[in-house]
């Protein structure tokens, strides 16, 4: 099927042996910190993470692109067919949850690239000089489980987290980002190539495209977010001998929080999700009442008012917590961002890809966090979502169809040949920072 763009450029379909080549392409890959149910396990820089950054390097290389690594790790596979030309930066991230699912930031690395591949292929037959170049990026600790915070590669990249602050970050064992990066060679020393426009494809990790029949999510909007963390601190004490009201349990406190944050997530159904995703305990031994806990607490709104109003709910309940379990409460915000708009102009060139290619589409927006929402301070961004089974992720069970797979990728394609093509001109030129 070929049929005509707007732009005067073919939106072609994906050919049978293309198709096989990229689910050939995500078995290998699904094979890096496989875990026995059919996820993976490759958090940040870990041994599982490096090892498929090699093969990527490697499946980047034979396809003629040139690999290259910034300050932080972002690892770059770049098409460069326009010499000092800026680029459309496309990809999403490799690494994991601890046993997370396979498609997960790894099926929109890899479409990226597949998308980089067949469109070098296609300008080299019409000898096409396109006025952006093509990069395919793996961001660097996307996920943020080993090293807090998460979308680092795609922070420091933006402009948005100094480096030094990426640098120090230590995971539980006291390994530092720097430290476990070193040794892997995956360390460059620039700012990775200047960006033109950018595109992510992406699991929904939701169940909205699969209810409404949809294939092709156009990201329009993030939801708005305030994360915390806190510490929860009481007195260590003997867990059988120490009478009741004498404890101060930090534990009890923390309980009684991490119960707030569903009841408060109930009282807005479906506008408010919280979530305690991170919790430690200490001493975490077993005749012993906890003197510390630190914990991590998520709430995210489609709603910026809901959002205030659970902060302010939220701030109350610490006050009454300490008193309740006779603890003290320190948190902080962590993060904060507001009901956070994509580009339309990008909305609308993804709209018009998909409905040429006849899948089937809509507006959605995203929960959860991507790279995509750095990138799209700094440059034109496009961002879409292919369907998730039962909305299943941050889960071994994680599953996308293959056809929903390669609907994506052919969109992806189109959209990437427009931005290389400057359909979606950055206002101010295609300077970042
Ligand atoms: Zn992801």
């Amino acid at each position: 099927m070929t049929t005509h763009t707007d732009a005067g450029f073919d939106a072609v379909a994906t050919t049978a042996e293309a198709a096989a080549d990229f689910l050939r392409d995500f078995a290998t890959m699904s094979e890096f910190g496989a875990t026995p149910n059919g996820g993976v396990d490759r958090q940040a820089a870990s041994e599982a993470d490096v090892a498929q950054r090699r093969w990527l390097a490697q499946l980047l290389e034979s396809r003629g692109l040139r690999v290259e690594y910034d300050r932080i790790g972002n690892q770059f596979g770049l098409l460069e067919l326009n010499p000092g030309a800026p680029y459309v930066i496309v990809g999403s991230h490799m690494d994991s949850q601890p046993t997370a699912g396979r498609f997960d930031g790894a099926y929109g690395v890899l479409a990226g690239a597949h998308a980089a591949f067949r469109l070098a292929e296609e300008w080299a037959a019409d000898g096409i000089i396109p006025p952006c170049n093509v990069a395919v990026v793996n961001w660097f600790n996307e996920e943020g489980s080993r090293f807090a915070p998460s979308m680092m590669g795609s922070s420091v990249y933006t402009g948005a987290l100094p480096l030094e602050q990426a640098f120090a970050t230590t995971d539980r064992a006291g390994v530092s980002v720097a430290e476990a990066l070193a040794p892997t060679g995956f360390l460059g020393h620039g700012d990775g190539p200047r960006a033109a426009s950018c595109a992510e494809i992406h699991i929904e990790q939701g169940r909205l495209l699969e209810n409404a029949g949809t294939t092709i999510g156009l990201v329009s909007a993030s939801w708005a977010a305030s994360k915390y963390v806190v510490t929860v601190e009481g007195a260590q004490a003997h867990s059988g001998a120490t009478v009741m009201e004498d404890r101060q349990d930090a534990l009890y406190g923390a309980a009684l929080l991490v119960v707030f944050a569903r009841e408060l997530a109930d009282r807005f159904p479906g506008v408010l999700h919280t979530a305690v995703g991170q919790l430690d305990v200490y001493p975490n031994s077993p005749v012993v009442v906890a003197s510390e806990v630190k914990l991590l607490l998520d709430l995210r709104c489609a709603d910026e008012t809901i959002l205030a109003e659970a902060n302010a709910l939220l701030r109350e309940r610490f006050i009454e917590i300490e008193r309740q379990a006779r603890v003290g409460i320190r948190q902080s915000l962590s993060h904060a961002w507001g009901i956070n708009p994509y580009q339309p102009e990008g909305v609308e060139l993804a709209r018009a890809s998909a409905a040429k290619l006849g899948h089937a589409h809509g507006d959605i927006l995203t929960v959860a966090g991507h790279d995509s929402i750095n990138m799209k301070e700094i440059v034109p961004t496009v961002m879409l979502f292919v369907p998730s089974v039962d909305g299943i992720s941050h889960n071994e069970g994680e599953y996308t169809r293959d056809d929903d797979l390669l609907a994506g990728l052919e969109v992806l394609t189109d959209v990437v040949r427009r931005l290389a093509h400057g359909e979606l001109p950055a206002t101010d030129g295609t300077v970042r920072r």
